[in-house]
């Protein structure tokens, strides 16, 4: 899917450019929900996107009052089930990031691994 340049956002988005530019910078390019910062970085701002607090699919309205800047993760976590506030959706959001965070630092591969591999290649050039 083609990004836009300057704002970085899916051309598809249900929002234009102008109203997703000014969500964004109402929120100051962090997300509502987990905090990143969208200025961080490149990759950080790869990732910013403007939320349907009501989702569109449960009528939610493309309105200043229901849109607010969000990570991609937060979005796809949020999923379209509908809270009772913005609060509520970012209490599930960061419980679910916690639980995930939980199962990765189970599950992770150490990363001397990959810095180990990485040696290898680069020392093989
Ligand atoms: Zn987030």
């Amino acid at each position: 899917m083609p990004l836009n340049i300057m704002t970085l956002s899916r051309v598809d988005m249900p929002v234009s450019q102008a109203e997703g530019l000014k969500i964004l910078e109402r929120d100051q390019y962090c997300c509502r929900y987990c905090g990143l910062d969208g200025r961080a970085s490149f990759e950080n701002a790869l990732v910013m996107s403007v939320d349907f607090v009501v989702p569109r699919a449960r009528k939610g309205k493309k309105d200043p009052a229901n849109l607010v800047a969000c990570c991609r993760p937060c979005n796809t976590i949020k999923g379209t089930r509908v809270y009772k506030s913005l609060e509520d959706a970012k209490k599930y959001v960061l419980d679910r990031r916690e639980e995930m965070r939980r199962t990765w630092e189970a599950n992770r591969v150490p990363a001397a691994t990959r810095a180990a591999s990485a040696h290898a290649v680069s020392s093989a050039n």
